[in-house]
């Protein structure tokens, strides 16, 4: 019953001590967890990640107004480097190439010099998003520099990364620029592929800028290849969606592109009208494009048979445009020529066409270089020159061969084109889900992750409890081991222990043939103390002796208490006159104790029988020994020493 109510309390203390020692574990974690929370709040919540946030978000929706305000949100983004966590940083690589100034020749080729040293900072073989952001960057800056060829290549290859990398965004940036080079060179069909493809991208992603950015490009495309209406219909949505945006820069120059086509189309009354509403919106901020709006009206006017007007409108474009703005100028110029003509100024027409002959020229426009010819050909034959209106014939014939050479074979090509944009949506969809199941699975992943350090982390905080508790457990064992062997009174050896001890001792000195002696002692009328002066003093004076004989012995040698007032002292490697020399020693040091100081008229001695190993087959003969020797110094009058009878 008693033991069982025992076990019952330590459970209790054990419990008591586990919710004790959790309770204290969960308050630093509470603090821990608190200070993280804080933290994390502070550094979501402090003004520059904000800030950091915003930029990159206005930067990556492509939701800017210019090449310089771009320019400027990435000079404040560099400023704000070391609140950018890692990922930002890497963001920021890129978008500093993306966003090099480049107005004129010698900073586009420095822009492409900083693509390649940013390349190659990584190893060839990185695939990343950020190094195939950075090769679709220096092939945007090859092209700058007139390497189309190689800006195509180097293109094609980043896309295929993009591609394996599933990263949507990036497919679609490559092929859109790839797009753009394509339809610059004439390649409507491999153009228009591109450009739908990243149309659709640029729309699924829900970027609205970089899709309006394309859909110009795409419409762009279109009216090159000669499909005016397809080209009118993305215009008109485009210039809506500028509108709805408020970015009225961008819709002025949709309306440009949009009074082309009207252009393009016959339609010449809407399209001097919109020429007419962006020379207005340009005028004040970018003259040289108004000017440029004026050319176009003269060539629409000249169309509708009013040369007087078209001159007056060329005239007020000719203060503004020089032959160092090569294109505007070589249009303006065809058109002076073409007024001359029906103005019957056959000189002026002359020379204002041989300008604008040779600025086509420099422009390649071989398109122009034609038309150029065509009109030096009628304008030759009007003045009668035939011999070189002749040869105007023959030149203007063999760039045209050239052009029609080219347009045939384009044309299969691009009729495939437009009925592939079946396929092309399938194969969107098909890269789309691709991604998003990408992003699920990280998506997981990274929740697995998280999962695994909670698991982690509890599991710690168990074995740290466990590995604690064992520790403790461990050191009261100890403690109770001790407790189990000592004697309480005296703290010496418990008869137990001592016996060990002396078995031990007695097995060792036989193997190992060494000597070894006992001194068995005995507190001499002890009784008496007891009666006189009482229980307790009796327990000091035993406690004092227990002392005693500690001091007088050697660290390896061990005193014992075996019995109330009988102590056992072992001594390995002693020889006989040895432990003689101990015992009394001790004799002498117990009789000089200053027992009055304990109670008054205490007087205390003990008396002592030595043994030393003689070959006895067990320790109890040995024991019996000293004790006999004992019983002989109590015999003998008490406070002595006797020695073990010798074997003969
Ligand atoms: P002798 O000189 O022959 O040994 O005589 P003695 O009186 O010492 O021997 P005896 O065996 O007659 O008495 C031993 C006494 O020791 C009896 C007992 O009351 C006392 N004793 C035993 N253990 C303790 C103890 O732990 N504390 C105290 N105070 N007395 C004890
Ligand atoms: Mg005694
Ligand atoms: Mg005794």
């Amino acid at each position: 019953m008693k033991s069982a109510s025992t076990r019952h309390t330590s459970f209790l203390a054990v419990r008591f001590w586990f919710i004790n020692a959790l309770n204290h574990r969960i308050k630093y974690l509470f603090i821990l967890f608190f200070t993280l929370t804080v933290s994390t709040f502070a550094l979501a919540n402090n003004p520059q990640n904000e800030m950091v946030q915003r930029i990159i978000l206005q930067l990556q929706s492509n939701d800017i107004n210019s090449p310089a305000h771009a320019l400027q949100l990435v000079q404040q983004l560099e400023s704000l480097k070391t609140h950018l966590n890692s990922q930002q940083k890497k963001w920021l690589i890129q978008a500093k190439c993306w966003h090099q100034p480049m107005k004129d020749q010698r900073q586009m080729e420095q822009a492409l010099l900083y693509a390649n040293q940013e390349l190659e900072k990584f190893p060839q073989d990185t695939v990343t998003a950020t190094t195939v952001s950075l090769q679709q960057c220096r092939a945007y800056y090859t092209q700058f520099v007139g390497k189309l060829a190689d800006a195509f290549t180097q293109l094609s290859n980043a896309i295929n990364h993009a591609y394996q990398l599933g990263d949507i965004f990036l497919v679609a940036q490559g092929r859109g620029i790839r797009g753009a080079i394509s339809s610059f060179q004439g390649n409507h069909s491999i153009a228009i592929k591109d450009l739908i493809t990243a149309q659709e991208l640029f729309k699924s992603l829900n970027l609205p800028h970089w899709a309006n950015a394309n859909l110009t490009e795409l419409a762009a495309s279109y009216r090159r290849s000669g499909d005016i209406t397809t080209a009118l219909r993305y215009q008109l949505a485009l210039e809506k969606n500028y509108l709805d945006l408020g970015k009225n820069f961008a819709a002025n120059q949709v309306n440009i592109h949009i009074a082309s086509s009207y252009e393009q189309l016959g339609n010449l009354d809407l399209a001097i009208e919109g020429y007419k509403r962006s020379k207005l919106f340009l005028r004040d901020s970018h003259p040289i494009l108004a000017a440029d709006m004026s050319v176009s009206i003269a060539n629409n006017l000249l169309a509708l048979g009013h040369p007087n007007r078209a001159l007056n409108a060329l005239l007020a474009a000719e203060k503004i445009i020089t032959p160092q703005h090569n294109s505007p100028y070589s249009f303006m110029q065809l058109y002076f020529a073409k007024t001359y003509f029906d103005l019957n100024q056959y000189n002026k027409a002359l020379l204002a066409l041989s300008l604008a002959e040779s600025a086509f020229a420099k422009d390649n426009n071989q398109r122009y270089v034609a038309k150029a010819l065509l009109l030096k050909n009628t304008l030759l034959t009007a003045t009668g020159d035939y011999q070189s209106a002749n040869s105007a014939l023959l030149a203007y014939i063999g760039v045209h061969e050239q052009l029609d050479l080219q347009a045939l074979s384009q044309q299969n090509a691009e009729l495939q084109a437009r009925f592939d944009t079946a396929r092309i949506q399938n194969e969107n969809t098909l890269l789309i889900k691709a991604a998003k199941e990408k992003e699920l699975r990280l998506d997981a992943l990274k929740q697995n992750e998280l999962l695994q350090s909670v698991v982690i982390i509890l599991i710690a905080i168990l074995l740290l409890f466990v590995t604690w508790f064992t520790f403790k457990q461990h050191n009261k064992n100890k403690q109770f081991k001790v407790l189990a062997l000592t004697d309480e009174l005296t703290k010496l050896a418990n008869r137990r222990d001592t016996y060990n001890h002396a078995e031990r001792l007695f097995r060792q000195c036989k193997t190992e043939h060494q000597a070894f002696s006992i001194i068995s002692f005995d507190a001499d009328n002890f009784k008496n103390v007891n009666d006189t002066f009482g229980h307790d003093i009796g327990d000091k004076v035993l406690v004092i002796i227990a002392q005693l004989a500690k001091k007088v012995v050697r660290n390896e040698d061990i005193v014992g208490r075996v019995g109330g007032e009988e102590f056992l002292i072992l001594l390995p490697n002693t020889q006989q006159h040895d432990a003689l020399d101990i015992a009394n020693r001790l004799l002498q040091t117990v009789i000089q104790y200053p027992w009055t100081k304990i109670a008054p008229k205490l007087q205390q001695s003990i008396s002592a029988g030595i043994a030393c190993y003689q070959d006895e087959e067990e320790l109890s003969y040995l024991i019996k020994k000293a004790d006999n020797a004992l019983y002989q110094a109590k015999d003998c009058g008490r406070n002595r020493v006797v020695v073990q009878p010798q074997k003969q």
